[in-house]
């Protein structure tokens, strides 16, 4: 029976001030989804046997989104999810989360529907928030720091010459979706959904490291940077068949391949993964789209379609010109 004594499940009663006052509003609106509030720190049990895996990332106004293209609880579940999903990418199960909210004057009427949206995403993959911080800004920045445990984390950097290269789900839906959006244009129902509320592929992550995985990363640059990621972090050459790219309805692989902020999971394994019962398992599409092998020369990722080489330009790179 695990010991439940050093883990604070219900919130600490706060004092006053109006900072407090929004403390308690939205440990009111994340109800159950919030643990153990109000402490000077949270205190986490990880189950014995297993490694603590922890990631931070931060989601600015008009750098990772702009305000006029998603609700208040959109902007919050999306930043929290797009944490959450480097636990995915790791195989961890989530242990809890802490959000730092530095708001505008002008957000504040909003920080009621953003934070529902945390909450939302907290309760969709049961990682409860545990703390946190707020604080005024220029700009609205959301930042999480999502801990989680697994008895195998999967890095990124463990693939090897001869392992098969999977994706999960189907792509080019955020991709879409922004460039209707940054021409103006309403984008595609189902594009604009995979773009507003993506899903940290968590119970996914887990079940992939359970299967052999050798390397795994989540899709946040676009699936072509970041196999570079994993190619240049495991020293091999990755080759991916466009041909065989799972496509959300209405995309172009071309576009696929590009196409950031998807939170579906790259990896690699040396056996053969059972799609099916992964598909069956999860309602999620598993894809072979490539295989790895020993680096030659400089090019990381090679794509391929029809059999012949395709040279594509790279995804999203905050500090690109
Ligand atoms: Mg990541």
């Amino acid at each position: 029976m695990r010991r439940q004594h050093h883990t604070p499940q219900r919130h600490t009663a706060l004092g006053s001030g109006s900072e407090f006052d929004m403390i308690r509003d939205l440990a009111r609106r994340w109800g159950r989804a919030a643990r153990g509030l109000g402490d000077d720190a949270a205190i986490l049990e990880t189950p014995p046997g297993q490694q603590l895996v922890v990631s931070t990332d931060t989601s600015v106004e008009e750098v990772h989104f702009r305000r006029r293209w998603l609700t208040s609880g959109e902007i919050g579940y999306r930043s929290a999810m797009a944490a959450l999903s480097d636990l995915a990418a790791m195989g961890a199960r989530p242990l809890g989360m802490t959000v730092v909210l530095a708001l505008p004057l002008e957000w504040m009427q909003d920080v009621g529907p953003l934070a529902d949206g945390i909450g939302e995403a907290a309760r969709d993959v049961a990682c409860p928030v545990i703390g946190g911080d707020l604080s005024r800004s220029e700009k609205l920045h959301c930042t999480f720091t999502v801990l989680g445990s697994s008895a195998r984390p999967v890095l990124r950097s463990g693939a090897k010459e001869g392992d098969t290269v999977y994706v999960t789900g189907h792509l080019g839906g955020p991709g879409a979706a922004l460039r209707g959006l940054s021409a103006g244009k309403d984008p595609a129902p189902l594009a604009r959904d995979r773009f507003a509320r993506p899903v940290a592929r968590i119970r996914e992550g887990s079940w992939i490291a359970e299967h052999g995985a050798n390397a795994m990363i989540d899709l946040s640059d676009g699936l072509v940077s970041d196999a570079e990621h994993m190619a240049a972090a495991s020293g091999v050459r990755l080759t991916i068949d466009l041909d065989r790219l799972p496509l959300l309805q209405g995309c172009a692989a071309r576009d696929a391949a590009r196409s950031g902020e998807e939170y579906e999971l790259l990896f690699t394994a040396a056996a053969d993964v059972d799609a099916n019962e992964f598909t069956r398992t999860f309602g999620l599409a598993l894809t072979a789209i490539g295989h790895v092998d020993a680096l030659v020369g400089e090019d990381r990722v090679v794509l391929t379609s029809h059999g012949k080489r395709v040279d594509l330009e790279k995804g999203y790179d905050h500090f690109s010109r």
